[in-house]
């Protein structure tokens, strides 16, 4: 599970002080498939960052599965940061390795032994799907492939949460709807809980439980899926509801 209490971020700016999050309190459980939705600029992106300790918050605190990572340092951090992975939408992938070397990268970095490291990526590999292409390189790849090593990589610390942010936002519908079929089977074979970012209604509408719609910083709107899409109560909310009709 996954909690913040009154949790803001700024950042200082030339311009004086942008408060990127601001006050927000939110519960996400473990298992589910949690999408916070908002336009550019909205904190989204900060405030994902804040669930893998990958920026700090200036008040406020997070717990993920039980560790408060605001106070926590040294090695309970790394651990509790080892738990939470992330799917970019460039898919950040090291251009010199092969698909297979991309998704064992990880396991290098943590010294997991060769042979063990083999089967983790076997595994993997047919997991999202990517037989036949383990000795290709990203250039060779398709984008809808190259996100699946994206996941696949993200996958191999065996984490608890995935976090994704615009993972499917460079793909075209098709391909994003083949990614999102994954994240779901992902999340029920794994039990893995999955927060998604995105600035596309449907995306929220075909996989998520619960949606945040996020403005100015602030979650303007929360609740059930199907409860936001029937009465959305945010003028923004209202807006992208309008996309998908
Ligand atoms: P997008 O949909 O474009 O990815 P977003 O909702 O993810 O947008 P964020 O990237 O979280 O938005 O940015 C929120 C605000 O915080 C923006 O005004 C942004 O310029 C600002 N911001 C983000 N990171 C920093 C930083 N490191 N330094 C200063 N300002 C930042
Ligand atoms: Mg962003």
């Amino acid at each position: 599970m996954i909690q913040l209490d009154k949790v803001t971020k700024q950042f200082n700016t030339a311009n004086g002080t942008l408060t990127a999050v601001d006050n927000v309190s939110l519960s996400i459980n473990d298992g589910e498939i949690y999408g916070i939705i908002g336009y550019s600029g909205a904190g989204k992106s900060t405030m994902i960052r804040l669930f893998n300790g990958l920026e700090k918050p200036t008040s406020g605190s997070i717990i993920v599965n039980g560790a408060n990572i605001t106070e926590i340092k040294g090695a309970k951090l790394r651990a509790a940061r080892h738990k939470v992975s992330m799917v970019f939408q460039h898919f950040n992938l090291l251009w010199s390795r092969t698909v297979e070397e991309n998704i064992a990268f990880t396991l290098e970095v943590a010294g997991v032994k060769k042979e063990q490291r083999q089967v983790k990526v076997a595994e993997l590999i047919e997991l999202v799907g990517l037989q036949g292409r383990e000795k290709s390189y990203p250039s060779q790849l398709s984008g809808g492939q190259k996100q699946r090593v994206g996941i696949a990589r993200a996958l191999a610390n065996e984490p608890e949460v995935l976090l994704c942010d615009e993972a499917t936002s460079a793909l075209d519908p098709e391909t994003t709807d083949a990614i999102l079929d994954l994240l779901v089977s992902i999340n029920e074979r794994l039990n893995i809980t999955i927060i998604l970012i995105t600035h596309e209604m449907h995306v929220i509408r075909k996989i998520c439980n619960r949606v945040a719609v996020m403005e100015e910083g602030k979650i303007v709107e929360e609740g059930d899926v199907l409860q936001v899409f029937e009465s959305p109560k945010a003028a923004v909310t209202q807006k992208f509801v309008q996309q998908v009709i």
